[in-house]
């Protein structure tokens, strides 16, 4: 793997628990929307710790690009990030890596997406990417998180839905008194990927799911009876 020293050129909190992080790389990479990065701590006393983030700049970005880090309080890598690394500091990185979970304009649609939290950083890499590139390749996001204001990047993924250019955002808020009108307010079930997947032009060519280990399997069952092929289901699993 190629590492480097990349230097926080700047950081954006998103929500309470998740900000994003921008690194300067002085050696310049090409990626594909869906690639993560690794990021690598190293202690005075030589202990290290590695841990992986998914990439959620468009492809093109090449010498910035942003990682959203959510802090778990009981993490060893994220709380570093939230509470002791400052704009300035430089931090090992390495990659890209992955060749599985990426979508390039090339591959067309329709695609469907869902995300459970931190999960839609990369889906947020592709729909840059698609926006970027001016494509109309059908797609649709069901992201779920706990409340509104835990809805990462909401503004800007409104934003992009409002085009009116084939790209669907459907929320669903497990924890909210009172959801925005149109979001369901329940835990993603087949029901709810069926009705999403339902509002594609076409049968999806592909499905990307991304969140926990839990939330995948859930939504993978799902996109299994919406009739999605398995060979056409990928999943980044990001751990408990
Ligand atoms: C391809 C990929 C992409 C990812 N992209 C992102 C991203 O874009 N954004 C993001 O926020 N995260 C992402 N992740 C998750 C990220 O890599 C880390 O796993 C996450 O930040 C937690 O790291 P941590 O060091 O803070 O927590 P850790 O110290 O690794 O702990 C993680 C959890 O495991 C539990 N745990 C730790 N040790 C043990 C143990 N011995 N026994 C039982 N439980 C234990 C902890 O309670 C904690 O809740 C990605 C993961 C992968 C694989």
């Amino acid at each position: 793997m190629r590492w480097q020293q990349a230097r926080i050129a700047g950081i954006v909190p998103r929500s309470k628990t998740v900000s994003s992080f921008f690194f300067d790389l002085p050696e310049p990479f090409d990626f594909l929307a869906g690639q993560h990065v690794v990021v690598r701590l190293t202690a005075p006393d030589g202990y290290r710790a590695q841990r992986s983030y998914s990439i959620a700049s468009a492809p093109g970005a090449r010498s910035r690009i942003e990682l959203a880090i959510e802090r778990l309080d009981d993490g060893e890598v994220s709380p570093f990030f939230h509470d002791v690394a400052e704009v300035g500091d430089e931090i090992e990185i390495g990659g890209p890596i992955g060749g599985h979970f990426v979508w390039t304009v090339a591959d067309g649609g329709p695609v469907l997406l869902i995300a459970g939290g931190a999960g839609v950083v990369p889906l947020l890499s592709m729909l840059r990417h698609r926006a970027g590139e001016g494509a109309t390749t059908p797609m649709a996001l069901l992201f779920s998180a706990r409340t509104k204001a835990d809805v990462l990047f909401r503004e800007e993924l409104s934003g992009l839905a409002a085009r009116d250019d084939g790209f669907e955002l459907q929320l669903t808020l497990t924890r909210e008194a009172s959801p925005p009108p149109g979001a369901f307010s329940r835990r993603i079930d087949p029901d709810m990927i069926l009705e999403v997947t339902r509002r594609l032009p076409g049968p999806p060519r592909r499905a990307y799911i991304c969140g926990s280990n839990a939330f995948c399997e859930r939504a993978a069952d799902g996109a299994l009876a919406a009739g999605i092929d398995a060979g056409d289901i990928r999943t980044e699993r990001y751990g408990a």
